[in-house]
């Protein structure tokens, strides 16, 4: 029988390098399903609808929450996000370990559904290297930026509510570093 897989919430302060992780993540490995969120944001130079996201305008979103089409959802800095239910319940059932690229409130929330659910928040060296990441990607206002620090201070007093906080130092390391800790969740997982 098709073994299940397991959701993999993968959370960090914006510009810490989650999408980089998960990229690697994805090419590194088979066993990898990428879940692509639904938001009311604008799209970023080079993102593609149905590829980096699925690109909504607000009344597209609240149509999608009347029809319980998503997981969770949740608003950060002025847009809201939300994880579409029917392909991570698909991938799971096809034994695949879908990544959850998502921030803390909705990460609670899917956990509450789903207490097998890996929590894994991801930080940066130190404070300076995330604020170089941040304005060093250019793709985001100086305003926009202060708000993400902001919320990046706001999280850092909720992240002990993750299972494991990895520091994204060194990519290499840090991805082996995911990868492990997601391949013990599963043997803890089929102890139990
Ligand atoms: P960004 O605008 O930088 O792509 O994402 C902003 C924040 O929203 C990040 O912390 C990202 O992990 C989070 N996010 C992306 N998709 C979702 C989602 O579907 N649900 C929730 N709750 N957060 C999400």
């Amino acid at each position: 029988m098709n073994k299940k897989g397991i959701l993999i919430i993968l959370s960090g302060f914006s510009g810490v390098g989650k999408g980089t992780v998960v990229r690697r993540l994805l090419s590194d490995y088979d066993n990898y399903a990428l879940s692509i969120s639904a938001t009311t944001r604008k799209p970023r130079e080079g993102e593609e609808d149905g590829v980096s996201y699925f690109f909504k305008s607000k009344e597209e979103f609240e149509q999608m929450i009347k029809e319980d089409s998503f997981i969770e959802h949740a608003r950060y800095v002025e847009n809201y996000y939300g994880t579409p239910k029917a392909y991570v319940q698909e991938q799971l059932d096809a034994g695949k370990d879908v990544i959850l690229e998502i921030e803390i409130q909705g990460a609670l929330k899917v956990k509450e559904k789903y207490p097998d659910a890996l929590m894994l928040f991801l930080v940066p060296p130190d404070a300076q290297t995330l604020k170089e990441r941040l304005v060093g990607r250019g793709t985001e206002t100086a305003d926009v930026i202060h708000d993400r620090l902001e919320r990046a201070a706001q999280e850092a007093q909720e992240m002990g509510s993750y299972e494991y906080i990895i520091v994204n130092d060194d990519l290499d390391t840090c991805v082996k570093q995911v990868h492990e800790l997601i391949q013990s969740a599963h043997c803890k997982k089929s102890h139990n």
